[in-house]
């Protein structure tokens, strides 16, 4: 079992029932996607262990599954490509292109240094024409703490990604097209105000290298896998768990994606988030696949599956794939 779902810390579902909160799902608004586990990177946060060893990947069939159930929710509005490195996956751009065809905002979770991988020369164009929202990681504006957190020459790689979606559009006002940048914390702690760092993160990288964006969203390292082992290694686990704890924030805790986002994985099972998914937690514990409902909006009246790892969601101002939540 998970370290954290095992630790004997106060229970998530606890904490909830303490505050009174009552957690249902909301009419579902987001299809999260996780298109594949490769990936040309492997940060040591990675919560989904991504690499460039990883294969595991949506086949063709959960694709036409997928574009199928995008009509059968009414308060959809957003597909959310992730990975590992969605672009990576071979039947991306036939997604997106159903997503935008039915009129969804289509994001992509990008890494900015798969643009220069070999066969995605023209992905940053494709994004470009098809209008799809690019959310980019980018945990520092210094190279030794993306370099550190990422791998050696991403900082370089990522500025020079940067700098060509700006030239297409992205992040500059008036061309609607969207382009944030997450970052999350090197090491155990909570991130720092998103407003104040956002404006760091504005001013730098447009003095440094004349790089604009839209937003930044501040996530908060979750205490599974990569990360989970780097706590271990380093004896900080426990120490983490109760900083969240410590933090719960009831405010943030209202606001959690699993309400109105589904997650789906790479074999078609659905996950009540991408965490939950990582974690084998299947959607409010019951296993229940693409092909186990005739409409997406089915699971509106599921239960929501909470462990220990949750308070990583609602700790300090929250976090979430969207940032901070209070
Ligand atoms: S770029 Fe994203 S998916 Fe790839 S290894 Fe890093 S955190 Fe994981
Ligand atoms: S980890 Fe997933 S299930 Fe738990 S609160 Fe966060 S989004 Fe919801």
């Amino acid at each position: 079992m998970n370290a954290v779902l095992a630790a004997p810390t106060r229970s998530f579902t606890r904490t909830l029932q303490r505050h009174g909160i009552a957690l249902a799902r909301t009419p579902l608004e987001i299809l999260q996607v996780n298109l594949t586990a490769r990936c040309n990177l492997a940060c040591t946060h990675c919560h989904v262990e991504s690499g460039p060893k990883r294969h595991e990947a949506v086949d063709a069939r959960g694709i036409t599954r997928l574009i199928e159930l995008m009509d059968t929710a009414p308060a959809l509005h957003t597909l959310d490509l992730t990975g590992g490195a969605p672009e990576l996956h071979p039947q991306f751009r036939e997604l997106v292109r159903a997503g935008r065809a039915r009129g969804l905002k289509v994001i992509d979770r990008c890494n900015l240094t798969v643009l220069f991988e070999p066969g995605q020369e023209d992905t940053a164009e494709f994004l470009a024409a098809q209008g799809v929202a690019v959310v980019a990681s980018l945990p520092c504006y210094t190279p030794e703490n993306v370099n550190k957190q990422r791998g050696k020459g991403v900082f370089g790689g990522s500025i020079d990604a940067l700098l060509r979606l700006n030239a297409l559009g992205y992040g500059t006002s008036g061309s609607g097209l969207e382009l944030d940048l997450v970052y999350n914390p090197i090491g155990a702690k909570l991130p720092p105000s998103q407003a104040l760092l956002e404006n760091d993160y504005r001013q730098r990288l447009h003095d440094d290298f004349d790089i604009t964006f839209n937003q930044l969203f501040t996530i908060t390292n979750m205490p599974i896998k990569r990360f989970l082992h780097e706590l271990e290694r380093d004896g900080e686990l426990d120490a983490y768990m109760q900083l969240l704890i410590d933090n719960f924030n009831p405010r943030a805790a209202l606001g959690v994606m699993c309400r109105n986002l589904v997650s789906v994985g790479w074999d078609g099972g659905l996950y009540d988030c991408d965490f939950n998914q990582m974690l084998g937690i299947e959607l409010g514990h019951a296993r229940t696949t693409l092909w186990d409902i005739a409409r997406l909006d089915e699971i509106e009246t599921r239960p929501i599956a909470f462990a220990q790892h949750c308070y990583g969601c609602t700790a300090g101002a929250g976090s979430s794939c969207g940032g901070s939540l209070a």
